[in-house]
């Protein structure tokens, strides 16, 4: 494991935090080389804790943001980056207004906690701001199910949200050894990359989710016998035919263009 590198400040990880801390600098090389930032790009990091990551971000030249909900990290961070570029507090809590006013291409990245890197997707996917790239480190499970095609077995309501929005694929993965403390799953790099939508499309999209969560919350279920039965209004088998949508097919079996398509009442 010649990767590894032990670092010396301690500080207690918290579990509630999802506090797994980065020793393998082969994740940090990943991030940085899929990120590709440079000084004309500015660069969120959500979840810096110790700066395993946002040393090496530092040395790109690229305005650097850090967004940390734990204040034990301040003199570390406020050592590698001026107090203005530090926003304390939960990520998810901020208010699109409040985030930092960026003045050139932003890019996003961050080895999320495990407990809500869903949700940070999301929030950028769903509300903005759009990214040039996002490029996380999350559970392995996550980063397959944002990035995995119609009909693999994974295929979820998280991988048609994500294609919704954005082009994804998934990087290398890494054993619980490549932090302290060892976490209990695999985790995987996500480079998303937004498609340019409008708002009006991108508010379409989210009223199209709210059809497609109902099939999946049946995702062994036939999806047409779950459409007649719970919007009885409208002739599904008609619009399965007119898409070529197979009258058998289970939600894991519709593509992210075919809910488009099916849901655009
Ligand atoms: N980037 C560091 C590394 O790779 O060693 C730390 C990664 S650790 C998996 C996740 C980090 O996210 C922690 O520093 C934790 O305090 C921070 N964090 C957890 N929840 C957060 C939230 N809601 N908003 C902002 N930061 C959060």
């Amino acid at each position: 494991m010649g990767n590894i590198v032990r670092k010396s400040s301690y500080i207690r990880a918290k579990k509630s935090l999802g506090q797994n801390f980065c020793i393998d600098e082969r994740i940090p090389n990943e991030i940085l080389k899929e990120l590709a930032p440079n000084k004309d790009f500015c660069v969120w990091e959500i979840g810096p804790g110790k700066g395993a990551l946002t040393k090496r971000l530092i040395e790109t030249g690229a305005d650097i943001h850090l967004f940390e909900i734990d204040l034990r990290m301040k003199d570390i961070l406020e050592n590698l980056c001026p107090k203005e570029s530090i926003t304390w507090g939960d990520f998810l809590e901020i208010e699109s207004n409040d985030l930092p006013v960026t003045t050139k291409p932003l890019l996003v990245c961050g080895n999320l906690p495990y407990y809500c890197g869903t949700t940070i997707i999301k929030k950028f996917l769903e509300k903005g701001p759009t990214p040039a790239r996002l490029v996380f480190l999350l559970q392995h499970e996550v980063a397959t199910k944002a990035s995995v095609p119609v009909n693999h077995k994974e295929y979820s309501y998280l991988s048609v949200h994500t294609a919704f929005f954005a082009n994804a694929r998934i990087g290398n993965k890494y054993g619980p050894k490549s932090f302290i403390p060892h976490p209990k799953v695999d985790s995987s790099v996500l480079i998303i990359e937004p498609l340019k939508l409008s708002d009006e499309e991108r508010k379409k999209r989210i009223e199209i989710l709210k059809y497609v969560s109902v099939l999946f919350n049946q995702r062994r279920k036939i999806a047409l016998s779950t459409l007649k039965r719970t919007f009885p209004e409208i002739d599904w088998a008609q619009k399965f035919t007119y898409l070529g949508i197979n009258e058998k097919a289970r939600p894991e079996n519709i593509s992210p263009e075919q809910y488009l398509e099916l849901f655009n009442i």
